[in-house]
């Protein structure tokens, strides 16, 4: 199997780009921060995205699960609930960021994400994939792009979705992740030594997906 792991802020391109490159080389693409929104949208559910106790309690009774289609697309099952278009709000984003400093919610997800890059080839997308969930990974790829820049993307797609938010809210929305996910006592968001760093900044999807491509193909020489 064929592991790459994918890492980077938010607003970087991770999930466009690494879903576009995982259709052209015929490989799954792993979406994780998927399974941090389930936990959180249960979380807001059970009022308990800022207390811990109830929290860790909660993770008893949730069962969370990725399913894939033939073209590929990732569903994120909670218990037994079809959530994928539920956790794509700003709230989610802000409470994920939250919930996944939570070392028992970190160590929930582990085995999951580590079953499904054992049985498949994978381009799978987080923050901590190459440092923790895949330090085996064949390739390791740190995707990022300046905030400004990354807000911008984000401020595009929540408009399309029909959002209202400003350009200066996801800006700071983007800064305040940045910070949270970086600053993190466990599993910090940071390249690792062997990763490749990738800037998108500037560059369109096609042009950062040949980026990425040019990059597996490298690492992997013959195998693809
Ligand atoms: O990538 P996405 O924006 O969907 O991730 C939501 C949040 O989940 C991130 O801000 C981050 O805090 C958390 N996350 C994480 N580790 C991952 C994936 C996401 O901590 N592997």
């Amino acid at each position: 199997m064929i592991n790459v792991a994918i890492d980077g802020p938010a607003g970087a391109g991770k999930s466009s780009i690494a879903k576009a490159a995982s259709k052209k080389l015929g490989f799954i693409y792993v979406d994780t921060g998927a399974l941090y929104r389930a936990i959180a949208l249960n979380a807001v559910r059970f009022n308990a995205v800022d207390d811990n106790d109830a929290l860790v309690k909660m993770l008893d009774s949730t069962s969370i699960s990725l399913t894939f289609d033939e073209s590929g697309a990732q569903r994120v099952i909670l218990n037994g609930e079809d959530v994928s278009s539920l956790i794509r709000t700003p709230e989610i984003s802000m409470s994920a960021s939250k919930i996944s400093a939570v070392p028992q919610v970190r160590a929930f997800l582990l085995e999951l994400q580590r079953d499904i890059a054992l049985k498949n080839d994978v381009i799978m997308d987080g923050r901590d994939i190459g440092t923790v969930v895949l330090p085996k990974a064949d390739v390791k790829i740190f995707l990022t792009a300046t905030p400004e820049c990354r807000a911008q993307r984000r401020y595009r797609e929540l408009i399309e979705k029909g959002e209202n938010v400003t350009f200066e809210e996801v800006l700071a929305d983007v800064n305040q992740r940045d910070y949270l996910d970086s600053n993190r006592e466990i599993a910090p968001l940071r390249p690792c030594e062997d990763s490749v760093i990738a800037d998108t900044t500037g560059k369109n999807l096609d042009e950062s997906v040949e980026m990425i491509i040019d990059i597996i193909k490298g690492e992997c020489d013959e195998r693809i």
